[in-house]
């Protein structure tokens, strides 16, 4: 007897499902490094006819498991990449059964919940009343998406129609942190804006913009800064950042993909007084609040500006307020702010803070266990971000993280920082304990020994 369709398309998804779970229930206890040797498997040659779900899922995970760096695993220290929630990771699932678009004619629920987690992100962050914005990929596109709206609205000041393109366009001078991150160069260049005239401003020790260097300001400027630098952790000094943008009229952009969210505890807020000053902010769910990839979030505090950057207005839509896809680059795309939307209701305000505050207490633990085996810790712990080098021996520290990921004990990379080479050390996965951080600690002094450094 044929099954239906539902039958069969529910059973793929219980397999999927159960498989995903198997993972999970493992991760803590396997090796942090990818298994890369079967990779030939996952191309079987493209065959005339299909595989079952089982052979595929089997497949996947066998090779593409095996294959996975635990990135989600409490002892990946990596880049700034974050785990994902429970309440976030069996979101992800159940959107991925209902196939939702985010608009609100097709998907008036998810819509409702990433409204909601704005909202919420908006209050949580202590941001300006009327503050809004759009789910994105990422922080990356997030940051496209506000520097076009600050690239228009500067330009409209000037008496530049919008849409008239940059042809011909009025100058706009960008200002930015001399430690500002990669892609948001990359996010200014498909603004259409130019990296190459940046008026830099040059960092202190710790990776903050050094306000006294900083240009005179005026209306047609855009200032980048961040909250978070990734190296150091550090935040930039946004309430005189703040003052002077306003008083000038020239619109101040914070890059706070993984730093953002340190505004949510009360022991950690002090650090980014004056935030709430700025016109536009990013901020990544994916990473510090650990909601499974891929999403972050351009705040604007001049809504309509953003919408009339990146309204649609074809013929066949209506009108209406909450289409997100007036806020954002793309049309069709998955709900991924519902995930935002789960991991704030799991955690809350005090679970937001009590695990920002964790990532920061493991940070500053690491940083004086490194320094106690000899490791110079250039800068204080800010956020959840530690850099480090051997003053005698900067070369041996790529070779210290290589000797850990081998191991598959933890996680990390080499770095260079204001010319010191070293490795960087990034906690930002909520499933990371004491333990974990104990087991990383005796990896790298075992690493240092055995090269004898
Ligand atoms: C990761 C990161 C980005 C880019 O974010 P994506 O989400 O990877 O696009 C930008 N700025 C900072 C400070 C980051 O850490």
């Amino acid at each position: 007897m044929q099954k239906s369709f539902q039958n069969v398309q529910a059973q793929a998804y219980a397999n999927g499902a159960a498989r995903g779970a198997r993972y999970l229930q493992t991760i803590s206890s396997r090796q942090v490094k990818a298994e890369t040797g079967a990779f030939a498997r996952l191309d079987p040659g493209l065959a005339t006819d299909g595989m079952t779900v089982e052979a595929i899922l089997d497949l996947m995970e066998e090779v593409g498991g095996e294959g996975t760096v635990a990135s989600a695993s409490g002892r990946y220290f990596g880049y700034v990449i974050g785990g994902a929630l429970p309440a976030a990771s069996a979101a992800r699932a159940l959107l991925s059964a209902w196939d939702q678009v985010a608009d609100a004619l097709t998907g008036p629920s998810v819509v409702r919940m990433e409204e909601t987690a704005i909202r919420w992100a908006v209050d949580l962050l202590g941001l300006p009343v009327g503050t809004s914005g759009a789910f994105t990929t990422g922080a990356t596109m997030a940051n496209m998406t506000l520097l076009v709206t600050a690239r228009d609205a500067l330009l409209a000041r000037q008496g530049h129609e919008r849409g008239a393109g940059l042809h011909g366009a009025p100058k706009i001078r960008i200002v930015a942190s001399a430690e500002i991150h990669a892609t948001v160069l990359k996010s200014l260049r498909m603004a259409g804006l130019s990296s190459n005239d940046i008026e830099w401003v040059p960092v202190d020790r710790e990776g903050r913009m050094d306000i006294g260097a900083l240009p005179v300001l005026d209306d047609r400027t855009l200032v980048l800064a961040q909250a978070g630098n990734v190296c150091s952790g550090a935040f930039d000094p946004f309430e005189e950042l703040g003052e002077l943008c306003k008083a000038a009229g020239a619109w101040l952009h914070v890059d706070g993909a993984f730093g953002l969210w340190a505004r949510a505890s009360r022991q950690l807020e002090h650090r980014l007084k004056g935030l709430e000053k700025a016109d536009s902010w990013v901020v990544d769910s994916h990473k510090t609040l650990n909601t499974p990839y891929d999403a972050g979030l351009a705040l604007c505090r001049h809504p309509k500006e953003m919408e009339a950057s990146m309204a649609i207005g074809a013929g066949y839509l209506p009108a209406a307020e909450s289409n997100p896809a007036n806020r954002a680059p793309e049309f069709s795309r998955s709900a991924r702010g519902a995930e935002t939307w789960a991991a704030l209701l799991s955690l809350g305000r005090n679970g937001v803070a009590e695990m920002v505050e964790r990532f920061h207490r493991h940070a500053t633990r690491i940083a004086s266990e490194l320094r106690a085996l000899g490791f110079e810790v250039p800068h204080q712990v800010h956020f959840n971000q530690v850099f480090t080098t051997l003053p005698s021996a900067e070369e041996a520290c790529a070779k210290i993280a290589d000797h850990v990921q081998r191991s598959g004990e933890a996680w990390f990379g080499q770095a260079a920082w204001q010319g010191k080479k070293g490795f960087r050390i990034s906690v930002s996965n909520w499933s990371t304990t004491d333990d974990d951080v104990s087991r990383l600690i005796t990896a790298i002094a075992q690493a240092k020994r055995d090269l004898g450094v």
